[in-house]
């Protein structure tokens, strides 16, 4: 029998850090789904993902992602992106993506409303919400969060399945939990205006287990998983 890979040994930890704030927070496994973010990772990562039963993966850049895909077509993978989109990648993203956690802008959502081809299902996404007080590295603010929830309902190629934040880097565990008791309590709101919505994509390595307990439905998980990134360190 082959020794424990150094992938199965993360996934092992992080299954059992996920089982561990699961049990201490009151919440069932079974309603978290984890997305393996495998930026800067080569394809033979994400094939020994898929192995392990991983089958979600997340890429933030649009031409690294579309390589991968290619390297892995004979795998069964749910694509997510969850970088930063800009217009004139719409197109490719409707086209070989599932999901986008990243839309913060109307105009985005428009052009991949008209750009997802007709024999695909309609796509899912997320509306990425910025949690600082200054507008930053993306998503849109809490105070536009609810129009543009609105006029994403009305495009009949997108499915809004919820929110996604990525808030700023805390070692407090109150600090971290504040920002995604924030995200849910948004969440609860448009719920409670008439949307159905399934997903609350937050937490990642370093704050999986205040996410957990804020009620993450989805944690989007690189470092824990694939180790640090090469290339710059991070
Ligand atoms: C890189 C990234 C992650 C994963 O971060 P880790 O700290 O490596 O787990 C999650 N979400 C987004 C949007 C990212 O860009």
């Amino acid at each position: 029998m082959q020794n424990m890979t150094r992938f199965s040994l993360r996934l092992a930890d992080l299954r059992s850090r996920i089982s561990a704030a699961c049990h201490e927070f009151g919440r069932n496994p079974e309603e978290i789904t984890l997305l393996a973010v495998s930026k800067r990772h080569p394809a033979d990562a994400i094939r020994e993902a898929a192995a392990a039963g991983l089958h979600y993966v997340g890429e933030n850049f649009v031409q690294e992602a579309i390589g991968k895909m290619d390297q892995t077509a004979d795998l069964d993978l749910v694509w997510h992106f969850i970088g930063h989109l800009q217009s004139n990648k719409t197109r490719i993203v409707a086209e070989r993506f599932q999901w986008v956690q990243s839309l913060d802008r109307v105009r985005i959502a428009r052009r991949l409303n008209a750009q997802r081809p007709f024999h695909a299902p309609p796509m899912d996404v997320c509306i990425q919400v910025c949690l600082e007080s200054e507008p930053g590295k993306g998503g849109v603010m809490p105070s536009g969060l609810a129009t543009l929830a609105k006029e994403i309902t009305e495009l009949d190629r997108l499915r809004l399945r919820g929110l996604m934040a990525i808030p700023p880097p805390s070692d407090d565990f109150e600090v971290q939990r504040d920002y995604f008791r924030h995200l849910r309590a948004l969440r609860d709101d448009l719920v409670a205006g008439g949307l159905q919505l399934d997903t609350l994509s937050m937490g990642m390595s370093a704050d999986l287990e205040a996410a957990i307990a804020e009620g993450a439905t989805m944690l989007r998980v690189g470092t824990a998983l694939f180790g640090p990134r090469p290339g710059t360190g991070a």
